[in-house]
């Protein structure tokens, strides 16, 4: 008769702990969605300016001199050459010999003179990202393996190669690039919202 009620008084000693463990787990689940803590850390943060691994800033600058944001129209995507091929990069128009800043620090990589982009430039950024193309240059103010800083006059607008005969302007590409790719290959891709988001 002893043993019984010992069995008993285990059983139920069990059961009353189990039922206390899930009300404990219960509770806890309830409770932890309405703690304030996860809504708080999600505050947004005062806005630093964005800089790379190397101390550079990550946002480009307009690479004509004068230039401001609201000149510039995105161009990206636009027929040329009578249909035969899209435009992937962005016009930006400017008179004649306004000088052409680098919108990215980096090292001057190519200078080639080609049949469509007239005097045209390439630098590759300094984290080697990408290549800057910069074309219908009128003159050259850098030569090939020059470093360049962001801000500095690399060249001047002009009409030349396939813009002859029309408005001066910068046809400025930034082409993503994989690592030991050559200066004439790369992704490319929209300058416009880049240079939209530009410090000035
Ligand atoms: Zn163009």
């Amino acid at each position: 008769m002893l043993v019984w009620a010992k069995r008993i008084g285990w059983g139920i000693g069990a059961l009353l702990l189990l039922l206390a463990l899930t009300f404990l787990s219960l509770v806890r689940i309830t409770v932890q969605p309405a703690s304030p803590s996860v809504s708080q850390s999600a505050a947004v943060e005062p806005a630093a300016p964005p800089v790379a691994a190397n101390g550079d800033p990550v946002a480009l600058i307009i690479p004509v001199e004068g230039v401001a944001v609201r000149q510039l129209s995105d161009t990206w995507g636009q027929s040329r050459g009578g249909g035969a091929r899209e435009h992937h990069a962005i016009d930006i128009m400017a008179p004649h010999g306004t000088p052409v800043l680098a919108a990215a620090s980096g090292t001057v990589e190519k200078i080639f003179e080609s049949v469509n982009g007239g005097h045209t430039i390439y630098v590759r950024t300094r984290d080697r990202a990408a290549v800057h193309y910069y074309a219908h240059l009128d003159g050259y103010l850098v030569v090939e393996r020059q470093v360049v800083h962001q801000g500095d006059r690399i060249a001047t607008v002009g009409n030349t190669g396939s813009a002859q005969g029309g408005a001066p302007h910068l046809h400025f590409e930034i082409k993503l690039m994989q690592s030991g790719e050559g200066w004439w290959q790369g992704r490319n891709i929209n300058p416009y919202p880049l240079l939209r988001d530009a410090d000035r």
